[in-house]
């Protein structure tokens, strides 16, 4: 039976709109990466035993508090990261104009 920590899902999908406030922080893979993993180390795991785990998670209903306490801890990891990069600044994916206008 596959474990799943739905909480992973809880932090990327509101990774997005965190950033959003953030135009300073870096997006590439490696310092999104860090984001997720800073934030899920201050985060209560929550593991559901269920194929469907997937499925599952966009199911569980979460807590508006829980979710305030999830944006405050994506939005702490964003400013290490934005801060302290694990690469040179230069090599930054920063979003361009057209894409913070999306805003999607
Ligand atoms: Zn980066």
């Amino acid at each position: 039976m596959p474990i799943k920590n739905v909480m992973e899902d809880f932090v990327e999908g509101n990774m997005k709109d965190v950033l959003h406030m953030y135009p300073e922080c870096c997006r590439c893979h490696a310092c999104r990466d860090d984001i997720m993993s800073i934030a899920l180390n201050h985060l209560e795991p929550k593991y559901v035993s269920t194929e469907k785990g997937g499925v599952f998670a966009k199911l569980v209903a979460l807590d508006p508090m829980e979710k305030v306490v999830i944006i405050q801890e994506i939005a702490k990891a964003v400013q290490i990261v934005a801060k302290s990069p694990r690469h040179p600044e230069e090599e930054k994916i920063l979003p361009d104009s057209t894409d913070v206008k999306k805003k999607k």
